[in-house]
């Protein structure tokens, strides 16, 4: 692997007290930077000052977004030791990502150590309040001067971090969410596989249009029918109906979410009854109706957020009384406790930093 540059700022800044962080506002010190060129391939990998950078106005990827990211997050336990979750795998997503965008492949290797070399750079950012982490942001933009409709010749990986707050700063709180009937996120055989600026693009009228009407989030619907659940605003979604635990499969609308992979991983441990199939609007609506149905979202952001609410063509439906349900409670916990370093971790997903016997994972 080729060695990683590093060169210091000058002019180091003091990070924010923990009780103030937010999500996304703060950035540390430093970012990783590396270079793709054709006949070159990947190049220079370095960790310089946080600066702005430049960029042709014709930079192919402000005009046609060939652009993917990843997002992932280190944790402070009670130890003082500092986790990362799952990065090997959110190395290979990206690689992923960039595959369907036509962005030559990374060595994944070289995305885990760009990520834990910057970390390690700026581990004194790493917040230790309780619920508070590193907010990890690899990128890929295509840089070709050019316009017109092509995969770039040249590229830029980076990586940015900064400290965010609790998610929930006073315990779990159920959202609720809007099942559009005719805005879509993703459709199969499109881009909702891959994480990539314009999926985000196209999410947000459908997401005012939400808010407008009193939810938090969009309950996206497949792109065909408008009627099997894909995701729930950023996450994927899961629900219980009576013993079964039902998420839909991933068909290429859908993102294949760490936390996703983790909540079914524990679910399968605790020997209970998972399905990953299509699951129709109509099916949960009954089921919210009868009291049967629990409902949750997953996601790196908020681990696990429960679905109070859901609105369906002008109607509002309550779920499990609007209160957060026990198996989504449990799911948190344990993830949580992972993360933090005080619950066991049998399947070896979080990594201490400075600890590369995970990085060919
Ligand atoms: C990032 C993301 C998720 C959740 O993925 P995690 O790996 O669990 O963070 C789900 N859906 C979409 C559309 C996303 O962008």
């Amino acid at each position: 692997m080729t060695q990683i540059a590093i060169t210091r700022t000058a002019h180091p800044k003091q990070p924010p007290a923990d009780e103030t962080l937010q999500f996304g506002r703060v950035f540390t010190d430093h970012m990783f930077m590396m270079n793709y060129d054709a006949g070159k391939g990947w190049h220079t990998p370095r960790v310089v000052p946080y600066a702005p950078f430049t960029l042709d106005p014709a930079a192919c990827v402000l005009h046609y977004g060939q652009a993917v990211f990843d997002g992932m997050k280190a944790f402070r336990g009670k130890d003082g030791q500092i986790r990362l979750f799952r990065v090997g795998d959110h190395a290979a997503r990206l690689n992923r990502s960039a595959h369907l965008l036509c962005i030559p492949e990374l060595d994944v290797e070289m995305v885990e150590e760009s990520i834990r070399t910057l970390v390690e750079v700026d581990q004194a950012w790493v917040p230790s309040r309780p619920g508070t982490s590193l907010y990890i942001r690899p990128t890929i933009i295509a840089t070709e001067t050019f316009l017109g409709v092509h995969p770039s010749s040249s590229y830029l990986y980076y990586v940015i971090v900064g400290p965010v707050g609790a998610y929930y700063k006073e315990g779990m709180n159920p959202v609720s969410i809007l099942a559009s009937d005719h805005h879509v996120r993703a459709v199969q055989g499109g881009l909702g596989a891959a994480k990539t600026a314009g999926n985000y693009a196209a999410s947000l009228f459908g997401a005012e249009e939400a808010e407008k009407a009193g939810y938090t989030q969009v309950l996206w619907l497949d792109g065909v029918h408008h009627r099997f659940l894909d995701e729930v605003g950023t996450m994927n979604i899961m629900l219980r109906i009576d013993d079964e635990i039902i998420t839909p499969p991933l068909n290429g609308a859908i993102l294949a979410g760490v936390t996703r992979d983790s909540v079914l991983t524990l679910l399968r441990d605790w020997g209970l009854r998972v399905s990953e199939r299509p699951i129709a609007i109509e099916d949960v609506l009954a089921a919210a109706q009868t009291g049967r149905l629990e409902m949750w979202g997953t996601g790196t952001a908020a681990v696990i957020s429960p679905v109070g609410e859901l609105g369906y063509k002008g109607e509002r439906y309550v779920i499990n009384g609007g209160q957060t349900g026990a198996l989504t409670q449990k799911l948190y916990d344990t993830i949580i406790g992972i993360q933090y370093g005080t619950a066991p971790d049998p399947h070896g997903w979080a990594s201490l930093l400075g600890n590369r016997q995970h990085a060919a994972r």
